[in-house]
């Protein structure tokens, strides 16, 4: 194996482990030490919803640690919290892109039948409150089906990593 050598996760630059000390963007970074950045300029510009790829990529999660992330994620991402957020943390836990590929389709399956029963049970609500005098407020949906834009930019983030890790190997 050769040196240890790191990216700069702002430009992509190498970072030599010895010659170059990284910058990192604020004491909080420089505590993590996850995203070392090539110079104070790149630093500067680094903005963790933007440059959420870490220099180096985790170990890959086995068995039960794996199931348990996996099943976390899920649950997540059916009471319908961001794909992108949920994406995110499962990939930097340790979850496979391809598996994450795999399970995306019948997680959004199980969300969009998770929100039809709530639309059912609500309008139910709704009918008995319709009948009982209280009105039409209990119609209100709160809760939504996955927005098509932000599924794409989940698949858009699986892709970035994918790229990524082919870009870990060849080195
Ligand atoms: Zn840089």
């Amino acid at each position: 194996m050769s040196e240890p050598s790191t990216i700069c996760v702002v430009c992509g630059t190498e970072i030599h482990p010895f010659r170059d000390a990284p910058h990192y963007a604020n004491a909080y970074e420089k505590v993590r030490k996850k995203s070392p950045c090539c110079s104070a300029t790149c630093a500067a510009e680094f903005n963790p919803d933007q440059h959420w790829l870490p220099a180096e990529l985790p170990p890959t999660l086995e068995g039960k640690a794996h199931d348990r992330l996996l099943v976390r994620t899920r649950n997540r991402l059916i009471v319908g919290e961001p794909p992108r957020a949920v994406i995110r943390d499962a990939l930097l836990g340790g979850i496979p892109s391809s598996i994450l590929r795999l399970h995306l389709a019948e997680i959004v399956a199980a969300r969009e039948q998770h929100v039809e029963k709530q639309e059912t049970q609500q309008i139910k609500r709704g009918i008995l409150s319709f009948l009982f005098g209280r009105g039409h407020a209990a119609l209100e949906s709160t809760d939504e089906g996955f927005d098509p834009r932000r599924l794409a930019e989940a698949h858009a983030d699986l892709e970035s990593w994918d790229r990524a890790a082919a870009r870990a190997r060849n080195q």
